[in-house]
């Protein structure tokens, strides 16, 4: 049997342009694992502005960060 990789999405909110986005990632470790292994911190960019995000992830999984924009209704005044 070969168990599917679980992908994990967690919804996050930038607080400095206000860019709504999702980080999917894999999470790789088994039940055990994931007990002994406690979640670490890692630095993710926000889509929209760059700025560094810092997020919690288990173990393992900040190896396979992916970063989606959620588009939402456009909050912004538009450009010209
Ligand atoms: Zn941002």
């Amino acid at each position: 049997m070969t168990p599917a990789r679980e992908r994990k999405r967690d919804p996050h909110h930038c607080a400095d342009c206000g860019a709504d986005f999702d980080v999917a990632y894999y999470d790789d470790r088994r039940v055990g694992e994931r007990a002994a292994a406690p979640p670490v911190l890692t630095d993710v960019p926000c889509p929209r502005c760059r700025k560094p995000k810092s997020i919690s992830v288990p173990a393992g999984a900040e190896r396979t960060l992916a970063v989606d924009v959620v588009e939402g209704e456009a909050d912004e005044g538009g450009g010209d």
